[in-house]
């Protein structure tokens, strides 16, 4: 059963004036010239995806770092999976461990984030991923095959949903796990989605993140069961991205 094309998205977080959206446009160009077999997605913050998506850009798509698990109502400065979809946004970054962590948001917070996301038709790049003393306690899969089976909405299609494993102490730390360590988690991760979904489980992209650069993404990108990246620091030069997107002139 093949995947989709692999997906490499950066995720800005909470970095990017107007300026910002120069890198992007260098991005698009970057990607237009090269042979990368892969898809690309940039989710900028959400102050700048209504200027880069007017830019019709053809070889980056824009996505969104969070959304409300309401659609409509009063809540103050939040916004919607619908608003998102509006804008253009493909993709909806659900759960990443600094919401959940600095957000308070557990499995059924995500899991109704992600229904939103796919109920007006983007994307939910749900992120997993253990601490550092879950790692050391040796709870990894445990904890990452638990969150997967929460996280994942009734609503959910295989076309619609990326699974995303970040192990917390791997994002911005420079740490990464062992390659085998991570073939593990995804290949436990695609056994979950098969469960789930039959044998068409195993067409959801499963990206990787925590510390991914040009140095690390052709082994990590070759691992079995890894289907992309979802990148934070070294995504936010366009230079910096392209080297990782352009392992996958190399990876199929
Ligand atoms: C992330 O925030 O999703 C992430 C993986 O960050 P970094 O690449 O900087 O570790």
């Amino acid at each position: 059963m093949t995947r989709p094309k692999a997906l490499v998205a950066g995720n800005w977080k909470m970095n990017g004036l107007k300026g910002a959206v120069d890198e992007i446009i260098k991005l698009n160009d970057l990607v237009g010239r090269s042979d990368a077999k892969c898809d690309v997605l940039i989710c900028p913050p959400v102050t700048l995806i209504g200027s880069i998506i007017q830019l019709n850009l053809k070889h980056v798509s824009i996505g969104a770092q969070d959304c409300h698990v309401k659609s409509i109502g009063a809540h103050t400065g939040d916004v919607s999976a619908e608003m998102l979809k509006d804008l253009g946004c493909t993709h909806i970054i659900i759960g990443h461990s600094e919401r959940r962590v600095g957000h308070g948001e557990n499995n059924v917070i995500v899991n109704k984030k992600a229904s939103q996301a796919q109920k007006f038709g983007t994307t939910a790049i749900i992120c997993v991923g253990e601490t550092i003393d879950e790692y050391e306690a040796g709870k990894t899969l445990e904890v990452i095959v638990s969150q997967v089976k929460s996280s994942i909405p009734s609503n959910a299609i295989v076309e619609n949903t990326i699974i995303a494993y970040e192990p917390l102490w791997a994002i911005g730390s420079g740490k990464v796990p062992t390659v085998g360590g991570v073939e593990e988690v995804h290949t436990s991760i695609s056994k979950v989605l098969v469960e789930r979904f039959g044998s068409e489980g195993a067409k959801i992209n499963i990206l990787y993140g925590g510390s991914v650069n040009a140095s690390n993404a052709h082994a990590l990108m070759s691992t079995v069961n890894v289907n992309g990246a979802l990148v934070g620091g070294a995504s936010l030069k366009a230079d910096d991205f392209f080297n990782i997107i352009s392992v996958y002139d190399q990876v199929d």
